[in-house]
């Protein structure tokens, strides 16, 4: 798949920058594709269009059934390209076929056939006695999104914004421009007018561009927790608004009444999902120290037991690692793991015999002491830590003692005290006796993994501002 062209103004336009990407498969390196890499002169081009766009109309000024008509047009294109838009997900960046037919693609497309849905949930115009209190749209939206579900991070701005009445620029990551310009080629087919969405692959330049663009009136990101500091203090300088979803340290607390085969077969899905590139991945389990020789014995042997190897084949649980540089990355806590003192129990540093891509051994370290950098950072790998309880006290100490507050998970026969513990716990979602984040209710970050919530109506909230119109008695 190459593509020469950038997807500005609604229509394919020759970028100003003469980079490109090279996108290859992180299992062989065979080539996959290329893609312009914009500037930050392409990002100013995108940006006059979704300006004028924005400011000139149509699309602020439609209805939201008229908007919510021509997205429900797009979404039937898109539903029709979600195979195709996961096989390229899985040979750009090595997410494992059956987490990538599950979330890859049928993921956004769901969540955007229910942020449509949602529209009917917004309270678009209240009158209060003589006042009218209307939610307008923000505005032009950058949208700053990365590589490890590449296309729900784009969906989860774009549609909500869309609904709004925004115009937007989506800048996507470097590593996976190929997703967001088949994402284009929709687009393109589609009856947005010109100007509403533009689509700018490019590197940090790029972003930083777009996050600094006078004429943008909000940046919504999601990435790491640096990149979203760094995003925080330029959008206080112009006052502009933002979002962030950032990364997690999410803890899993295994109560002592347990199922021991359902956590495991829980834990399965929800620590190594996606090669454990994931942002909501629980890769601090608590285990009480009653139970806790059992526990680890099990997860040791479940994680030992994940078959690993080319993502395209259905049976292979864990792919590669997106990149060379973030398999060293990971590869890294591996050895750090091993020099504060945790005990290997499955995988470990090391090559992984028979293959040449970008793979890590998938690990369970036991023994960690919460304070250590495994507990501590995000790994983004498939890379889980083991950490002794005393009592649920203890635990929800634990478990709270992160920078991070994303989600979590409890573990338990009783549900009652789940809910209680859930409510102890400081993360934006939480999990009874599995963890997956549902497109229904709001989903985002305490501390530092976020600020603002995207899914449920709540997303398409983020997208307006509130504005009184005083003298409009009710009719
Ligand atoms: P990253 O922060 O390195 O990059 C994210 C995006 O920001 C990319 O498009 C990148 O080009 C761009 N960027 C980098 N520096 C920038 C700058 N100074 N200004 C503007 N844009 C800039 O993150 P990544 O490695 O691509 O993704 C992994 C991270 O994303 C993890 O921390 C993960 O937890 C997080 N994540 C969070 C969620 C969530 O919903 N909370 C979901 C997925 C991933």
């Amino acid at each position: 798949m190459n593509y020469e062209r950038l997807f500005v103004d609604g229509e394919w336009q020759a970028p100003l920058s003469t980079e490109t990407f090279d996108v290859r498969s992180p299992h062989d390196d065979r080539p996959v594709g290329t893609a312009p890499c914009g500037s930050a002169s392409d990002i100013d081009r995108a940006v006059a269009a979704a300006r004028k766009a924005f400011d000139e109309g149509p699309w602020p000024r439609m209805s939201v059934e008229e908007r919510c008509t021509v997205l429900r047009k797009f979404v039937d294109a898109y539903g029709a390209r979600t195979q195709q838009m996961s096989d390229l997900i899985i040979a750009e960046m090595g997410s494992p076929r059956w987490f990538s037919d599950l979330g890859q693609a049928n993921g956004p497309w769901a969540l955007m056939i229910q942020t449509l849905g949602f529209s009917d949930e917004i309270a678009w115009e209240q009158h209060r006695g003589g006042t009218l209190v209307r939610k307008a749209p923000t505005g032009v939206v950058g949208i700053i999104t990365p590589w490890n579900v590449p296309q729900v991070t784009i969906a989860a701005k774009l549609f909500p914004a869309l609904v709004a009445g925004c115009t937007v620029v989506v800048k996507p990551a470097p590593e996976t421009p190929l997703d967001a310009m088949l994402l284009a080629e929709i687009l393109a087919d589609s009856a947005l007018p010109p100007g509403v969405v533009a689509i700018v692959p490019g590197g940090t330049a790029a972003g930083q561009r777009l996050v600094t663009h006078p004429d943008v009136d909000k940046i919504a990101f999601t990435g790491s927790s640096a990149v979203g500091r760094w995003i925080g203090a330029e959008c206080g300088k112009q006052l502009k608004r933002f979002s962030l979803e950032l990364g997690g340290k999410s803890a899993a607390i295994v109560c002592a009444d347990a199922s021991l085969e359902r956590t495991v077969a829980g834990l399965k899905f929800s620590s190594f999902l996606n090669n454990g590139e994931a942002c909501v991945a629980q890769t601090r389990v608590l285990a009480p120290r009653e139970r806790y020789d059992e526990i680890v014995m099990a997860l040791a042997e479940m994680t030992s037991s994940l078959p690993v190897g080319d993502p395209d084949n259905a049976h292979n649980y864990i792919g590669p690692l997106v990149s060379a540089r973030h398999r060293e990355r990971v590869a890294s806590y591996l050895d750090i793991g091993v020099a504060e003192g945790a005990r290997v129990v499955a995988g470990g540093p090391g090559e992984v015999d028979g293959l040449t891509g970008h793979y890590v051994k998938t690990t369970l370290f036991a023994d960690v002491d919460n304070r250590m950098r495994i507990a501590q950072e995000e790994i983004f790998g498939p890379v889980v830590a083991v950490i002794p309880y005393d009592d649920i006290d203890h635990a929800v100490r634990l478990a709270n003692d992160s920078d991070f507050g994303l989600a979590g998970s409890v573990w338990t026969k009783d549900r009652a005290a789940g809910v209680e513990i859930a409510r102890r716990i400081r993360t934006g979602t939480f999990g009874i006796n599995a963890y997956a984040p549902g497109f229904e209710s709001p989903f985002g970050g305490f501390k530092a993994s976020g600020i603002g919530r995207e899914y449920g109506p709540e997303a398409i909230e983020e997208y307006v501002e509130l504005q009184s119109i005083q003298g409009v008695p009710e009719a």
